[in-house]
């Protein structure tokens, strides 16, 4: 979700909290990515067949695949809510996360923002 789609639907605080649960989601799908990946490798001693052997490549290949995908994004999102969240105090009374969407541009995560307790405007990126 965009930072601008965010702060429209839940507010900064709940987009910052929703993005932080879905990577650590993502985080938790790596870790047992890399488990299967060690099953495949310690399985792989004890196939015989060239068909078992087969479908343990395939399966430790797509653990491996899966577990590159999560932690890749597991980054990019933490990555982006942390950035976002550097952005979020008032400049001007240093308030922290209370803000609404002014304006934002085509892909949502270049933002105007508002202070609610001030009216004090800036500019956020995510
Ligand atoms: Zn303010």
């Amino acid at each position: 979700m965009s930072l601008a789609e965010g702060i429209r639907k839940h507010g900064f605080k709940k987009w910052y909290e929703r993005e932080l649960l879905q990577s650590h989601a993502h985080m938790v799908l790596a870790f047992l990515a890399v488990v299967g990946l060690f099953a495949a490798f310690e399985a792989a001693s004890q196939f015989k067949g060239l068909a078992d052997q087969a479908f343990n490549l395939g399966a430790g290949l797509l653990c491996a695949a899966i577990g590159l995908w999560g932690l890749r994004r597991y980054l990019r999102l933490l990555s982006k809510a942390e950035a976002a969240a550097h952005q979020a105090d008032c400049p001007h009374c240093g308030t922290y996360g209370r803000l609404e969407l002014v304006r934002a541009d085509a892909s949502g995560d270049e933002v105007e923002v508002r202070c609610r307790k001030c009216g004090h405007g800036w500019h956020m990126s995510a």
